[in-house]
């Protein structure tokens, strides 16, 4: 059996559909901004429960341009996780600021209990991730940041429709940010992100920051960028929004699945950690494993396409050099990047493909392959 880790496939089989609104949008002229844009940014705001979204050329230029419009620039400092995909201390690089790391906890988010300490009177923001779809910690975060006056952008490229008591993510931080990219919850054919905020203010500079700065046709209040959603790609994200209920409502189903079929190798396998009152959606599902490299291979052999998030911890990668850090200074981090493992968990998964994936992870602890000598003997054969 195959259990693929994309789900595009299944997403073409509509396409008349899409090409029909693709049609529309070509014969229309609308090419930058206009109605499609227009449309899906209120309707992504409206999905977060927030009053303002705009809609950028990627996730990274969300956080590029949410980082810059909030004033972070040279000489600042800006905490996050190395436990990210590189977009996001890329953006705290790109805008001049300097990365400063804080290990992450057991749920894979940035650790409330250690950002104190990596405080200077240097640091101007917080960038906490919802890496997985699982939410960080916000309620303690806002309120560390509200007591150093610090300011907070969420990178929420892997959590939307992610809560937390109710409180949907992207709405905690001044802005927060969403990616579009075809593997995320919510994609597009192509790049876009989104910017979401509840300030007018930041609002009014964030739509001109992504269009040159003008604010007429002619007039332009500041240098600036030119970072829009792309009118094609809004017009694709205008069909999919409608799904992207049901998609997460599959995705933590298929969680579910998981996590009920692991309960009796609790010896080699730990399920994700869930915080009481969040909603996690699941753009991975991450395992922490014994012999992780022994799984990963006889996985893939068996036409799974598990993958791992990540395997290099953003402060051991060559980029992050002239920061300074060095083995052992993240722990955990470092310890989740050799023991983790995402398995697929999309939304177009039927069950059997997911009892395939679990009868495999079985099979494979069962056959005695949970030690580390089996790890050395498999890894030779
Ligand atoms: C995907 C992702 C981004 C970047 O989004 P792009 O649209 O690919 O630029 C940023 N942060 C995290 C955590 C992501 O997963």
């Amino acid at each position: 059996m195959n259990v693929p880790y994309s789900y595009l496939d299944e997403q073409f089989a509509q396409i008349d559909d899409y090409l029909e609104d693709i049609r529309r949008l070509v014969q229309s002229g609308d090419f930058t901004l206009g109605g499609a844009v227009a449309e899906f940014e209120e309707r992504f705001a409206k999905l977060c429960g927030l009053p303002y979204a705009i809609g950028v050329g990627s996730g990274t230029d969300a956080l590029i341009l949410s980082l810059k419009i909030i004033g972070v620039g040279y000489g600042d400092e800006v905490i996050t996780t190395p436990n990210t995909f590189i977009s996001t201390v890329g953006a705290i690089a790109m805008v001049g600021a300097r990365p400063v790391f804080v290990d992450n906890n057991q749920e894979y988010t940035i650790d409330p209990d250690k950002i104190a300490a990596a405080i200077t009177p240097k640091t101007k923001a917080i960038v906490p991730v919802h890496l997985t779809g699982a939410p960080a910690d916000m309620p303690r975060i806002m309120e560390l940041a509200e007591r150093h006056k610090l300011l907070v952008v969420e990178d929420a490229a892997q959590a939307i429709l992610a809560k937390i008591n109710g409180r949907h993510v992207g709405s905690w931080g001044q802005t927060a940010c969403f990616s579009l990219h075809p593997l995320k919850n919510l994609n597009v054919w192509g790049d876009g992100g989104v910017i979401v905020t509840r300030s007018p203010e930041l609002y009014r500079k964030l739509r001109l920051f992504r269009n040159h700065g003008m604010t007429t046709r002619d007039e332009i209040e500041m240098f600036a960028h030119n970072s829009r959603l792309d009118s094609l790609q809004a017009v694709i994200g205008n069909r999919l929004i409608n799904e992207v209920a049901d998609i997460t409502a599959k995705r933590i189903a298929n969680a579910q699945q998981y996590d009920k079929a692991f309960g009796d190798l609790n010896e080699f396998v730990t399920i994700p950690l869930r915080r009481p009152n969040t909603q996690q959606v699941y753009h991975t599902y991450v395992l922490r494993v014994k012999n992780r490299d022994g799984l990963l291979r006889y996985l893939i052999e068996r036409g799974v396409k598990a993958k791992v998030h990540y395997p290099i911890p953003v402060h051991l990668q060559k980029a992050s050099a002239y920061l300074g850090y060095k083995e052992g200074d993240f722990p955990v981090c470092e310890k989740d990047a050799r023991t983790i493992i995402s398995l697929p968990v999309h939304q177009h998964l039927i069950s059997a493909q997911i009892d395939y994936v679990v009868g495999c992870v079985h099979e494979f602890y069962r056959a005695g392959r949970g030690s580390t000598k089996e790890d050395v003997l498999y890894t030779r054969c």
